[in-house]
């Protein structure tokens, strides 16, 4: 009966050492390359979005890239990294809006030695444009009357982010392109200062030849709040030139490399039509036309919503348009 027991024991060691270790199992998320997923942000017309976040795993750690703006977006992340067994070493952020810095704060609560990699463009974001949105925030929730009890709760929760600004703030400054290597996953680190946030950094994994672009793609539209938008078109012409497969974007589905080029050309004809004295109709429609493989139709009336507004930013006088766009840089 031993002699059965010791045999079945060295059986199962044998086997088991026959076996040729498995692949960790896949990300939590929808695949995108091999140990790279999504988890996909949401776009609700008439809420706060939640950017892409796009988990890569390493040898014996995980990255984050973009950690979404609720609680909600931030807990997927954190379940996520609960089921792929590592631990989070670097989040990186690929610009400093809410939507995509927020979880920051929860994320470095359950993983204080996670680096945090950022442009320094969330310094001046602090002081600046969320410095003025916190105050407008403060005069909503101020104003005398009956506030929409949800409405008041979101402000006070978006005052609440803000208010995390040092939890936000990156412990690796990426101040020029590079490669790094993350918990033994080798990727590069690029970097646009005059695009979409004035400091919009993208990573390329060439194992998968997978680019995150953050906010330098977003769909259903480009969103130009804190843009230069001619500085944009340009850092578009960059990413075009790397041989990436699939591009994942700030906001929106994988693509790849033939759609990104389709991406392009409905930006670049967007902003010819602003340009031009072309009616607001005709640029909208030509933007869903170029962009049609892009967009999924139920998207078509936020596209068209969003347009409605950014045409307007496009077409304000040069000094508005122009205002996030730098002196030094064409
Ligand atoms: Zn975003």
């Amino acid at each position: 009966m031993r002699s059965v027991v010791k045999w079945m024991l060295m059986t199962v060691v044998l086997s088991g050492c026959a076996v040729v270790p498995s692949s960790p199992a896949p990300l939590p998320g929808v695949q995108v390359a091999a140990g790279i997923s999504l988890l996909p942000g949401t776009f609700v017309p008439g809420t706060q979005p939640d950017g892409n976040t796009v988990l890569l795993r390493g040898q014996d750690a995980l990255v984050v890239v973009d950690s979404g703006r609720h609680a909600q977006h931030t807990d997927r992340i954190l379940a996520a990294a609960d089921a792929s067994g590592v631990p989070v070493v670097a989040i990186i952020n690929t610009h400093w809006h809410l939507d995509h810095v927020a979880g920051n704060a929860a994320l470095r609560t359950r993983y204080p030695r996670a680096e945090v990699y950022a442009s320094d463009a969330m310094e001046d974001a602090l002081h600046g444009f969320l410095a003025d949105y916190r105050a407008q925030l403060q005069a909503l929730i101020a104003r005398p009357g009956t506030a929409d009890p949800q409405a008041l709760a979101g402000w006070r929760e978006e005052v609440a982010r803000i208010d995390s600004g040092d939890r936000l703030r990156p412990t690796r400054v990426v101040t020029a392109p590079q490669d790094v290597s993350l918990g033994g996953r080798h990727v590069h680190l690029g970097l646009e200062r005059n695009a979409v946030s004035g400091g919009d950094v993208w990573l390329f994994d060439p194992a998968t030849r997978t680019l995150v672009a953050g906010d330098l793609v977003t769909l259903p539209v480009p969103l130009f709040d804190t843009a230069c938008s001619n500085g944009w078109r340009q850092a578009l012409a960059r990413l075009d030139a790397i041989e990436f497969a699939r591009l994942v974007p700030g906001h929106g589905a994988v693509m790849d490399h033939a759609q990104f080029a389709a991406y392009r050309l409905a930006f670049d004809h967007l902003l010819e039509c602003a340009a031009s004295d072309t009616g607001a109709v005709a640029c909208k429609a030509g933007w869903l036309r170029d962009a049609r493989t892009l967009i999924p139709a139920q998207d078509d009336a936020l596209a068209d919503s969003l347009l409605d507004y950014y045409l307007q930013v496009l077409r304000a006088p040069p000094e508005r348009r122009n205002r996030y766009c730098r002196k030094d840089m064409k």
